[in-house]
């Protein structure tokens, strides 16, 4: 089978062709069709950071295709499974292969509505998008309640976000640092976009009331002028550290405003909750935003658009085609 393997770290990220032998154990063996380049994917290729715990690798933390064979009785050949998380790509040897072996804890079975491909649009970064809304959604803020801003907004989190939430009603305002993107985001569905500098000032520890709910993909500074910006009993769900992982904030918003804030991880998500959020992502995302979200490459172009996700020149979601 061909597989990108990682030998060590700091080592350059290479095609193989291996023995498939070599898989790790598992109970249940997928035919990879397609995976995804993640913010993770691409730390661990370039070596940027300490994502990979044992060496060789195979990176690639989510993953879609077909079972081959299966020791579990809840999964059997032939049918259609997706994987996000648990470690996968990290500890345990990933999506950017012809094959994965793996827990069947870790799988789930695809929506009967959603394609293969379909699912590593969405990929983990639109999983995580999902469960971020789910938690506004459980902390009361509604399409009535005001404004919801997504920061980080092009990226594959922030961009599933926007699309998710314009499709269910809540106007939104996209926070994003690239003006090539703004058209983007206003055909995903985003009302307002504002640049990520305006965000920069050092906070102060309350603000103008402006936003109902906020999903976070950014963290640091802009984090905290979020928080400080939140209207009364707003919810924030922070999900990621693009712009660094520190919290330089205040307990107002909190003790003065009622805020909260709800951190999101998708990697351990419990089974019953990644399948309701795949259902729901099946049903709400149109048909139009896998047309809009997506570029294609193959298995040997991954290092390159690693090094390009690092520098922050990709908009959306990049798919590995594997076998599909
Ligand atoms: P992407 O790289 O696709 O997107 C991140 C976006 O953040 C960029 O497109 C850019 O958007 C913005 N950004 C990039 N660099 C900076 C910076 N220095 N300062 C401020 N903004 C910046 O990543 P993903 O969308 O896949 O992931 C987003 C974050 O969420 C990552 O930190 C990732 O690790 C995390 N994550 C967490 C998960 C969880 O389970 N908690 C799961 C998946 C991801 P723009 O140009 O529009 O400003």
């Amino acid at each position: 089978m061909k597989a990108l393997l990682l030998e060590q770290q700091g080592t350059p990220a290479r095609v193989q062709e291996i023995d498939a032998a070599r898989l790790p154990e598992g109970d249940v063996t997928v035919q990879v069709a397609w995976s995804g380049l993640n913010y993770k994917d691409a730390l661990a290729i370039t070596g940027k950071g300490k994502i990979v715990r044992n060496f060789p690798m195979v990176p690639g933390i989510d993953f879609a295709g077909t079972v081959r064979e299966s020791r579990d009785s809840r999964f059997r050949a032939g049918q259609q499974v997706v994987l996000t998380g648990w470690g996968v790509g990290e500890n345990h040897w990933g999506g950017l292969a012809e094959q994965a072996r793996v827990k069947a804890d870790w799988l789930v079975a695809l929506p009967p509505t959603l394609e293969a491909r379909q699912s590593m649009i969405i990929g983990t970064a639109g999983l995580t998008a999902m469960l971020c809304v789910m938690a506004l959604e459980e902390g009361g803020v509604t399409p009535e309640s005001g404004e919801v801003l997504v920061t980080g907004a092009s990226g594959g989190v922030g961009s599933t976000a926007v699309a998710l939430l314009a499709q269910l009603g809540y106007q939104v305002t996209a926070v994003s640092g690239r003006t090539s993107t703004h058209d983007y985001l206003r055909e995903l569905g985003a009302s307002h976009i504002l640049p990520r500098e305006t965000f920069f000032e050092a906070a102060r520890p309350l603000e103008s009331q402006r936003w109902a709910g906020a999903i976070d993909t950014v963290g640091d500074r802009l984090l905290a002028s979020v928080l400080a910006q939140m209207n009364y009993n707003g919810v924030v769900a922070a999900c990621g550290l693009a712009g660094g992982y520190l919290l330089p904030t205040t307990v107002m918003p909190f003790i003065l405003r009622n805020v909260r804030l709800q951190g999101i991880d998708s990697v351990r998500a419990p089974l019953h909750r990644r399948q309701t959020a795949w259902e729901r992502l099946a049903s709400i995302l149109p048909a139009r935003f896998y047309q809009q979200a997506a570029t294609e490459i193959d298995l040997e172009a991954v290092p390159e658009a690693a090094t390009a996700l690092m520098e922050n020149r990709i908009t959306g979601r990049t798919l590995v085609r594997i076998g599909g």
